[in-house]
């Protein structure tokens, strides 16, 4: 599963650069019976499997140093761009992927795993949502991105959803771009993206518009009812 989609395009380009480098190690290589069993039925009985302390435990020990060890896991606190560029910023990280029910508590306790959701729905392992990890967190790494500027106005990173974009053609399916956008006057073109945004955010986002600061002389669009286009 790894690289997967991550040597492909812009995460590839980087893996195969060296920005960034990834390495891969099976559980089941820490299995001691000839099948290789990593998992075992629940204590306490119930449906599933679930994976043992003891193996599970020899894997992250095998790879633990001083990066954050995290956890993909539904009960975990949900995956933000704030974590994703503390990520990008620090030394790496250890993610560990459950399967079947899920890891058994005591290793998430003893090895001190910090818990990650991507989401509130299952997935069937963890791999799919490291991956969401990853690509969040390379993408931000210096030189991945070409136009280093776009990293800072997308979604989340100023508190806000991003503005809608248009391009070429000037006219589709008798929809024209917004006139202020073809206008020339860049400052008008930022106070409009900002109004969308807040719109926006208001509309879809209440949690995060009324956490939103507007910059400094900036006051905040009051939330409209919904207003797309
Ligand atoms: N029984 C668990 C779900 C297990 S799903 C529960 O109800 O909480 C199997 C594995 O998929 C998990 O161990 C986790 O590593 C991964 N996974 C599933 N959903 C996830 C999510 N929303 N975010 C992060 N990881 C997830």
């Amino acid at each position: 599963m790894f690289p997967g989609p991550l040597g492909l395009a812009l995460a590839g380009r980087a893996l195969a650069s060296g920005t960034w480098s990834l390495d891969a190690v099976n559980i089941r290589d820490f299995a001691t019976d000839r099948h290789r069993t990593v998992d075992d039925t629940p204590a306490g009985g119930g449906a599933g499997m679930v994976m043992r302390a003891d193996i599970v435990a020899k894997a992250v020990d095998h790879v633990s140093d001083d990066r954050p060890r995290l956890l993909m896991s539904p009960r975990g606190r949900p995956l933000t761009q704030a974590r994703v560029r503390e990520l990008a910023e620090g030394p790496g990280a250890i993610l560990l992927c459950g399967r079947f029910e899920g890891i058994d508590q005591r290793v998430i306790d003893s090895r001190a795993l910090e818990e990650v959701s991507v989401g509130d729905y299952i997935l069937s392992g963890g791999e799919a949502a490291a991956h969401i990890v990853l690509d969040a967190v390379v993408r931000l790494l210096p030189g991945v991105m070409g136009n280093v500027l776009s990293g800072d106005e997308e979604s989340f990173e100023n508190g806000l959803l991003e503005h809608p974009h248009y391009t070429r053609p000037a006219e589709f399916e008798g929809m024209p771009i917004p006139a202020v956008l073809t206008s020339g006057d860049h400052a008008k073109i930022a106070a409009w993206r900002r109004c969308k945004a807040e719109q926006l955010t208001a509309a879809r986002r209440p949690d995060l518009y009324a956490a939103y600061t507007p910059p400094k002389t900036g006051k905040k669009t009051k939330p409209k009812p919904p207003q797309e286009g």
